[in-house]
């Protein structure tokens, strides 16, 4: 059975679809709607989607 969480709708009650959200380096963060995308976006760093600079190496094992 597949599952295709694009069908989903949000868990912030908008009735939207929802979609996962992710950093600047690809990394899956939450999922999200257009109605509450920024207000989740808002519980991470302010700087979360930029290429930030991280002193640990981010291309290890995420999978
Ligand atoms: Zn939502």
């Amino acid at each position: 059975m597949r599952y295709n969480y694009s069908t989903r709708p949000c868990s912030c009650g908008s009735g939207r679809t929802h979609y996962p959200l992710h950093d600047g380096h690809g990394i899956f963060l939450t999922y999200a709607c257009e109605s509450c995308e920024k207000e989740k976006l808002s519980k991470f760093r302010p700087d979360i989607l930029e290429q930030y600079e991280c002193d640990e190496p981010l291309d290890g094992d995420f999978y």
